[in-house]
């Protein structure tokens, strides 16, 4: 089969290689089309380690090919999406049925190979049958319902809360979607220099507003003079920035809550500690959509989140290098790229 493996930080390489053999509980898919993710875009620049020589890829849809004789739910010809990782299912976080913290994690595309291939083989217990009607396109973005579902439930949001992003990157806008079904009585998203275009689409996605930070010295100002001098019930860092969750700080409203989504390794000076103390500011993490699977397939089929606008490139399988050059450069306004892996 043909797949892109990631030879070194930067550089693709499109080889020919056995389709994999499955054991007992693996099934073999081939695979229709995959969805860039941010964490394959951070693994491709090396923000994070990975296997040798990985096949990167894991928000994806394809069909069933082979089933492994202890697998029960799934036959040839199922169309499917797969979760992104599992658990070992032996370390104390599985035993507490949390492999999402799981000390030695099966990642699609990191430590195990991805779908930029023409065949993917994965664990059945992480496969999530889905309607044929559902497009591909659809289908690709299961991964980010899951997980941004995940973030709207951790901000435990109360209807007419205020909910300010930072960062319109594609979770981002698949973000504001999601908090406007949970009942935000505004959302807001704030993007710097050539966010432009990502803004314009949080715009028609319905965002209430939206903010470039560019030349715009006063905008924490601005904004809270705007919509609420009080602050904001919730705020989301999906930017990855130091400066994304400095903000977070400086527009949460007393006993509001903090997010921090977006991938960083960075460290932070200038964090105002008191400010945690005397405002009650609570700050969670929020990693992957471990559970949420099957109500992400849902939202889907209940076409109300619209993945179109946020799609802007598709590409075939040997294109996956220049695909994965244009995201890192942020060429042509790319936002969405899909991958079609056998075409
Ligand atoms: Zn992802
Ligand atoms: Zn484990």
């Amino acid at each position: 089969m043909k797949a892109v493996i990631l030879t070194e930080n930067k550089k693709m390489s499109i080889i020919d290689m056995p389709i994999p053999k499955i054991n007992d509980l693996e099934v073999l898919l081939k695979v229709i089309c995959v969805g860039i993710c941010g964490t394959d875009v951070a693994v491709y620049q090396g923000h994070y380690p990975s296997k040798e020589n990985v096949i990167l890829g894991h928000e994806f849809c394809g069909k069933v090919v082979k089933v492994g004789s202890k697998v029960k739910d799934f036959k040839e010809d199922d169309y499917v999406i797969s979760e992104a990782s599992w658990g070992c299912g032996n370390c104390y976080w599985c035993k507490r049925a949390q492999p999402s913290y799981c000390s030695f994690p099966n990642t699609l595309g990191r430590t195990v190979d991805g779908a930029l291939a023409e065949f993917v083989k994965v664990p059945g217990k992480i496969l999530h049958k889905i309607d044929r009607e559902m497009t591909n396109i659809d289908a690709q973005g299961v991964v980010s319902i899951a997980t941004v579902t995940r973030v709207v439930n951790r901000s435990e949001i109360q209807i007419g809360d205020k909910v300010g992003i930072i960062g319109p990157g594609y979770n981002g806008l698949i973000m504001v979607q999601l908090f406007k079904q949970a009942g935000a009585g505004i959302v807001g998203v704030i993007g710097a220099a050539n966010d432009y275009n990502r803004l314009d689409i949080a715009s028609k996605l319905g965002a209430d507003f939206t903010i470039n930070i560019e030349n715009n010295p006063d905008w924490q100002k601005n904004l809270l003079d705007s919509y609420g001098k009080m602050g904001f019930d919730i705020l989301i860092e999906a930017s990855g920035t130091v400066g994304g969750l400095l903000s977070c700080v400086n527009l949460v409203k007393k006993g509001g809550t903090i997010i921090q989504f977006g991938t960083s390794s960075k460290m932070i000076n200038d964090l105002p500690q008191g400010v945690f103390y005397s405002n009650e500011i609570t700050i969670k993490g929020s990693k992957g959509g471990y559970g949420l699977y099957p109500k992400a397939i849902e939202l889907i089929e209940s076409g109300k989140i619209n993945f179109e606008s946020l799609v802007t490139h598709k590409f075939s399988l040997k294109e996956t290098p220049k695909a994965f050059e244009m995201i890192d450069k942020r060429m042509g306004d790319i936002l969405r790229a899909v991958i079609f892996c056998n075409d």
